[in-house]
């Protein structure tokens, strides 16, 4: 959670430093000294059939206009304005000049002292351009006149700035760049996210194309809404406007589908309000179509859908995501980042679509744009995860796949030797019986100096024996009869039993156990089991060594202790213990342990080693604990 905490703090540092970037413009032309604002002009409609080369009626009815109150909304039954500034002398500059950052018209007419000195007319539907003009030198002020005519806006609605005109030009640069290179890093960034789409699934793919179609269009929209590609390239104003309107019309239903297939792809009438959406958005792109064939008889319906039906379904669009996202936020941290990100876009979105209602002046959209970036931050932070968690889910899959490997082997191997054991065992054990008796038989008769012969040849009858014992007893580990046993008692005996051999290895054995522990099981097997165990403690013991052995009970279960300071075992030993065979001693045989596991198996115990090299060994066996013992006694057997 710590890492999160990280991210959001660098998004929201990122949020800033962009907030800034976009208002740094802003800021900084107030300051700039060379420019003198013109703050106050006047404004006069111009009625509809006004010829257009008609002059103003200067001693008509003038507005005062101010950027606060620019009157820029052409009233009913006007085509634009007329725009009177006094611009003062501009002697004192060596390349005079006049800079508009937002002026509101299609075409425009400048008059300077009554001549004509600029044009501009736009054939295409995109109201807002900027004005950059060459002024002559003179000592005194001069008049400018600006017709102006559009559909809906017509007027100055930034300061009138006069200075040198390379000042300005650089300072128009200024204020629409970060809106050309941020579009056109989305741009960029959608065409990358639909190389890499080739790559997902059906399902993933068409969740990843809806977000790619709303990167692009949020790219395409940020750029053709910034004035600089039309005011340098109005030949293809057309197609500007084109892909702004296209744009609207994709990037709604975009990320729509796009929420809803991450967060509710459960509900149908989800999927139906969405089919009835796309509809909409169809038909009011194909309205939209024909009126920019058809043109005016067009308009009406045009301005409906779009202008009239349309914000009001986009502001209901995103409160109706901002909903979705907020009742996810709290199932997993991935969906708690989309939701933050979801959420933020839409607040913006919304923000600035009430703001464009609320203030009179035309309103810039800037906030969806830092909308757009948290959003698509978040979604970047959630591919990341899902990448990392995705490889720790394949390492511990293939960590799974070789512990079950492992313990395939194992029970493939144990499998052989049990049909082996079983086989050969019995057919071994009777012969070696019969000759260990006609040995001993011979060794009593026998003279002094043979008698150590015969006694090596008993001994290692006996260790074929005991190896088959082993065999025999992991073949047929069942358990003939099952009765109560106390561990007390039997770790008594069993220390009993091995105290000589620790004592001849100059060792200690140390026994606790406080309370009788009733577990059900054979006698002899058990002790076997146990045994084993303590033996390879013995054989790993070197000087002062010492073995433990504690019991106790926890729960519902009887737990035994083995410990020594023994040589103790690297993880790669632990790993292959009762594995059959499995020894590092010169005289092992590698099947003590494997007939202990089998024993304790077959008891429903479990056994684990705990070592350390060096530092000696831990061997935990557990039994479950009877709970109501028949009687002590009967577990006991006498001595
Ligand atoms: P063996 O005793 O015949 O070698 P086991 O199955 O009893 O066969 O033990 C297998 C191997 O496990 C031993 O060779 C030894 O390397 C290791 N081992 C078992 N217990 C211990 C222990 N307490 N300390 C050190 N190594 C041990
Ligand atoms: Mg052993």
């Amino acid at each position: 959670m710590k890492r999160f905490h990280l991210i959001l703090l660098l998004l929201t540092l990122g949020g800033a430093a962009f907030l800034a970037l976009l208002l740094y413009p802003y800021l900084s032309s107030s300051k700039d000294s060379t420019n003198l604002p013109i703050t106050t002009w006047k404004v006069q409609w111009i009625p509809v059939g006004a010829p257009e080369d008609a002059p103003p009626d200067i001693d008509g009815e003038w507005l005062s206009a101010t950027v606060e109150h620019p009157f820029d909304a052409i009233p009913k039954g006007k085509v634009g304005a007329w725009i009177h500034l006094t611009v003062p002398p501009t002697s004192n500059l060596s390349k005079p000049g006049l800079y508009i950052e937002r002026l509101y018209a299609m075409n425009v007419m400048v008059y300077e002292n009554g001549k004509p000195v600029y044009q501009v007319n736009h054939n295409f539907d995109f109201e807002r351009t900027l004005l950059q003009l060459p002024l002559d030198h003179t000592e005194i002020t001069s008049d400018l006149y600006l017709r102006l005519t559009a559909k809906e806006r017509a007027g100055i609605s930034s300061d009138v700035q006069l200075g040198e005109l390379p000042e300005n030009s650089r300072q128009a640069v200024r204020n629409e760049l970060p809106d050309l290179l941020l579009g056109g890093g989305l741009a960029f960034l959608s065409l990358m996210m639909l190389l890499c789409s080739w790559y997902l699934n059906r399902a993933q793919r068409s969740t990843a194309l809806a977000l790619t179609l709303f990167v692009m269009c949020s790219g395409i929209l940020i750029m053709t809404y910034s004035a600089m590609p039309y005011y340098y390239f109005p030949e293809l104003g057309h197609v500007f406007v084109f892909l702004f309107d296209t744009s609207i019309y994709i990037l709604f239903p975009a990320l729509l589908y796009f929420v809803i297939h991450i967060f509710e792809g459960r509900y149908p009438w989800i999927k139906r309000v969405f089919r009835w959406l796309v509809v909409y958005y169809l038909i009011s792109f194909c309205v939209m179509v024909c009126y920019k064939i058809i043109g005016t008889p067009m308009y009406s319906l045009y301005a409906f859908l779009t202008l009239w039906l349309g914000a009001p379904l986009i502001v209901g669009q995103l409160i109706f995501i901002s909903f979705l996202a907020f009742r996810n936020a709290m199932q997993n941290p991935n969906s708690l980042i989309l939701s933050l990100g979801i959420l933020i876009l839409a607040l913006s979105g919304v923000t600035d679509i009430l703001l464009m209602y609320a203030i009179d002046t035309p309103h810039i959209f800037n906030l969806w744009k830092l909308g757009i970036i948290i959003l698509i931050a978040s979604l970047v932070m959630i591919l990341n995860r899902r990448i990392a968690s995705d490889y720790a889910r394949l390492l511990s899959y293939s960590k799974e796949l070789e512990l079950y490997n492992h313990q395939l082997q194992r029970t493939e191997k144990m499998q052989i030797i049990s049909e082996l054991a079983a086989s050969i065992a019995h057919e071994v054990r009777n012969p070696l019986q019969v000759t260990r008796g006609f040995l001993q038989l011979l060794s009593g008769k026998s003279v002094a100096h043979d008698k150590s012969y015969f006694n090596l040849a008993i001994q290692e009858l006996d260790r074929a024996s005991g190896i088959i014992t082993d065999f025999l007893t992991f073949a047929k580990p069942e358990l003939d009869t099952l009765i109560e046993l106390d561990l007390k008692h039997e770790l008594a005996q069993i220390e009993t039993m091995m105290t000589p051999l620790v004592l001849l290895n100059k060792g200690e054995l140390e026994v606790h156990v406080p309370e009788p522990q009733i577990i059900l099981g054979n006698s002899s097997k058990f002790k076997q089991a146990l045994i084993n165990i303590i033996k390879n403690s013995i054989e790993s013991l070197h000087e002062e060594g010492r073995i433990t052995i504690n019991a106790w009970a926890e729960g519902g279960t009887a737990v035994v202790r083995i410990a020594d300071n023994g040589e103790g075992m690297e993880p790669e030993q632990i790993a292959k213990l009762g594995e059959p065979y499995f020894s590092t001693k010169t005289k092992g045989t590698g099947l003590g342990l494997m007939v202990t596991f089998r024993i304790i198996e077959v008891m429903e115990g479990t056994l684990e080693f705990h070592s350390e090299k060096g530092k000696g060994t831990e061997a935990i066996v557990r039994f479950p604990l009877v709970s109501n013992p028949k009687s002590k006694k009967s577990a006991v057997v006498p001595h």
